[in-house]
C-alpha cells in the first residue's frame, strides 16, 4: 500500500509539473513494477542473494556487474518483463568514469556497424535479421489463433519474449561498443544522420537493426559522465571525398574500396570516417 501511495504521489507531482496529461487509470495487467526503498522490504545479503519481505529464504540473482565499492543503494525496482524478473538499483556513489585520449571519427554503416578513422572495423551483428524466419513463424502462429483464446495469449507471450531477446542482444552489444569507444577516446565525431527517409526505404530492416541513433545516444551519455566530447558533423559527401587529397570521388554503394588517383587506397567506410574526423576536429 505504501508503494501504491508513493506512485500516486509521483504521478500527480509529475502531472502538476508538466501542466497537462491527467494521470490515467492503470489496470492491474499493466502493473509490472514495485519500488522499494532499500532496506525497507528489500535487502541484500552477504552471499549476493536478495531478501524480500514475505518471501522465505534468499532469492538467487544473476549480477550483471558488481556494485561500486563506495556505493549506497537508494532504491530498488523489481520488475517482471516477459516472465523474467529484474531488479534495478539506483545507487549513489562517488566515482567518475575515465575517458581516453585523442580523437576519432566514426562512420556508421550497414555492412560494418562502425568504421573508425583509425581503421578499426566492427561488423554489424544483425540480431533481428538472424532471428527473422523464426519471428515470422511466431507471428503467423499468433495470427492463426482465435481472439480471446488461451493459446493466443501463449503465442503472444512467445513472440514478445523472442522480440525482447533480440532487443536485449542489440542493447548489450551497443553498450559494450559505446563503452569501448569512450574509454579509448576523448573526442568522438559522428555524422549527423537524418534517418526518416532511410527507415522507410528498402534498407529499413537493416537500418533498424543497426540502431545507429541508440549507439550515438549511448556514446553521448557515457561521454558526458566521463568528460569526453561528442561532435556531430554534416554528413554530406563523407563517402565521396578522398581523405588524403580532398578530391571528390563518387562511388556506387557496392564499391567497398576507396581508390583515388592520388594513390590513396582505403576501405570505403574507413575513408568516410577519416572525413568525419577531419570535419569535426580539423
Ligand atoms: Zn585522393
Amino acid at each position: 500500500m505504501q508503494q501504491v501511495l508513493r506512485r500516486l504521489q509521483q504521478a500527480y507531482a509529475a502531472f502538476f509539473k508538466r501542466g497537462y496529461g491527467f494521470p490515467r487509470f492503470r489496470a492491474a495487467a499493466r502493473y509490472h513494477a514495485a519500488t522499494f526503498r532499500f532496506g525497507d522490504g528489500l535487502s541484500l545479503r552477504k552471499d549476493g542473494r536478495l531478501g524480500i519481505v514475505g518471501v522465505p529464504g534468499g532469492i538467487k540473482a544473476v549480477w550483471h556487474r558488481k556494485l561500486p565499492k563506495d556505493a549506497t543503494i537508494a532504491t530498488a525496482i523489481v520488475t517482471r518483463q516477459q516472465g523474467k524478473w529484474y531488479v534495478v538499483f539506483s545507487v549513489e556513489a562517488a566515482f567518475a568514469d575515465a575517458c581516453g585520449t585523442g580523437t576519432v571519427g566514426i562512420d556508421l554503416g550497414l555492412n560494418s556497424l562502425v568504421a573508425t578513422s583509425d581503421g578499426e572495423i566492427i561488423p554489424a551483428p544483425r540480431y533481428a535479421r538472424r532471428a527473422h524466419t523464426a519471428q515470422r513463424r511466431r507471428q503467423r502462429a499468433l495470427a492463426r489463433c482465435q481472439r480471446g483464446s488461451r493459446r493466443r495469449l501463449k503465442a503472444k507471450a512467445r513472440l514478445a519474449a523472442a522480440s525482447a531477446k533480440i532487443a536485449r542482444q542489440r542493447r548489450d552489444h551497443l553498450h559494450k561498443l559505446s563503452r569501448s569507444l569512450v574509454s579509448r577516446y576523448q573526442g568522438i565525431a559522428f555524422e549527423d544522420l537524418n534517418l526518416t527517409g532511410l527507415k522507410k526505404g528498402m534498407l529499413a530492416r537493416s537500418v533498424h537493426d543497426a540502431a545507429w541513433s541508440t549507439l550515438v545516444q549511448f556514446v553521448r551519455f557515457k561521454a558526458a559522465s566521463a568528460g569526453a566530447e561528442v561532435v556531430l558533423v554534416d554528413p554530406r559527401g563523407t563517402s565521396q571525398t578522398c581523405p588524403s587529397c580532398g578530391a571528390i570521388k563518387p562511388k556506387a554503394l557496392k564499391e567497398r574500396q576507396h581508390r583515388c588517383t592520388c594513390g590513396c587506397v582505403l576501405d570505403r567506410d574507413v575513408a568516410a570516417a577519416k572525413i568525419v574526423h577531419r570535419r569535426a576536429f580539423g
